[in-house]
């Protein structure tokens, strides 16, 4: 076998357990910081405000207004209060919104980050932040943005209701079905790739059943892990360029937007990323990577159409032009009719087809 690559592994300290919030208050200590800011989301801020009992007089406040695409002006307020209380450093406690937050705060302060993530996102392994401006969102990658302290705490995943679970789960899937074809793939990313979907796989179908579950709590939120580095590691194509264009022109949720359009856009890709989708389908335990998916999402009951949604039928021609008016690099070159017929099954809800 013939072999070509860069790897390039990134350097964040990760903790993984039961029970590993209580390690924080020496994780911020091994920082050299004194003063920490506690971010959330508001429906977080009771967590907030326990993190920070627990942080004691390393405490610098709590600022809970962390809000989805990390909107500049949000970021500003944080930042300014962070600069009030004299922060030394931020632990953004929550979703992909939240450690959003945190690596804002540190893109315009240099200051170093700890993340404890709760649900399957993904974000806290990765040197990228995408922020919204008067409507437009921008991604950027630089290395302060990467949080320094990954704190992967089981029992913090166990509240994420089975809808949100099963999203979630699907949205980090999509960034290990990317990495396992990007033109940078290497042997280490595909190996955490297969692995993270294989360990979202096992585990989704119990979460949805029995939310409270600790062995499947602890292997989906481990397939989080692996997936966030793919995400850092590799690029990602079709479906996260895709979701990004129906996230920004038609408001549609995050997670739930991953969850309609990976077995779709897995579908388009299966025949010239067939090595690739052979190891997904591995992974699902399945003989096809789309049919596999879309019969996960089935199972999971995840919304399975953009109609459901909100998005308007209208919108099918729409998308297909804004995905095609930026080309980028994709295993399956983009036609504009084949895209289109993507869009309109991903819309009403149809199963994928090649
Ligand atoms: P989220 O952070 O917006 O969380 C959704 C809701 O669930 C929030 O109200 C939150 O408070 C709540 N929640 C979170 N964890 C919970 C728990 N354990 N129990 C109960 N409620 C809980 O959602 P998300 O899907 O994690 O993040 C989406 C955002 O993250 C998007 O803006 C997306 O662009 C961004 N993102 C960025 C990257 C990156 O690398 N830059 C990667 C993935 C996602």
């Amino acid at each position: 076998m013939n072999h070509d690559f860069i790897y390039e592994a990134l350097p964040t300290r990760v903790i993984f357990g039961q029970g590993k919030l209580q390690s924080l208050p020496q994780e911020v200590e091994k920082l050299g910081a004194r003063k920490a800011l506690v971010l959330s989301t508001p429906q977080q801020e009771a967590w907030a405000r326990n993190v920070a009992e627990l942080l004691g007089s390393t405490a610098a406040g709590v600022y809970s207004n962390a809000t989805m695409h990390t909107p500049v002006e949000v970021s500003e307020e944080a930042v300014a209060y962070a600069k009030r209380v004299g922060a030394d450093c931020v632990v953004a406690l929550g979703g992909g919104s939240t450690t959003g937050l945190g690596k804002a705060i540190a893109l315009r302060t240099g200051l170093p980050q700890i993340a404890v993530p709760t649900t399957y996102a993904g974000s806290e392994m990765t040197p990228i932040l995408g922020e919204t401006e008067k409507g437009v969102k921008t991604t950027q990658r630089q290395p302060v943005i990467l949080p320094k302290t990954v704190i992967y705490d089981v029992d913090l995943s166990i509240t994420l209701p089975p809808a949100l679970s099963a999203t979630s789960g699907l949205n980090a899937m999509a960034h290990a079905v990317e990495a396992l074809y990007a033109q940078n793939r290497n042997p280490v990313t595909s190996l955490m790739a297969e692995e993270g979907i294989a360990a979202f796989a096992r585990s989704l179908p119990t979460i949805v059943q029995s939310p409270k579950d600790i062995e499947a709590r602890s292997d989906a939120l481990y397939g989080a892990w692996l997936c966030g580095i793919c995400l850092a590691s590799a690029g990602m194509a079709l479906h996260h360029k895709l979701c990004h264009v129906l996230g920004g022109a038609f408001d549609l949720p995050h997670a739930e937007t991953h969850a309609v359009m990976l077995p779709h856009t897995a579908a388009y890709n299966s025949v010239a990323a067939a090595d690739a989708m052979q190891r997904v389908a591995r992974a699902l335990n399945s003989t096809d990577a789309a049919t596999g998916l879309w019969e996960l999402s089935g199972k999971l009951k995840a919304p399975q159409s953009l109609k459901q949604l909100g998005m308007p039928e209208s919108g099918i021609d729409r998308a297909t032009d804004l995905a095609m008016k930026n080309p980028y690099w994709n295993p399956r070159p983009l036609q504009a009719e084949a895209i289109r017929a993507l869009i309109g099954r991903a819309w009403a809800g149809e199963a994928p087809q090649p």
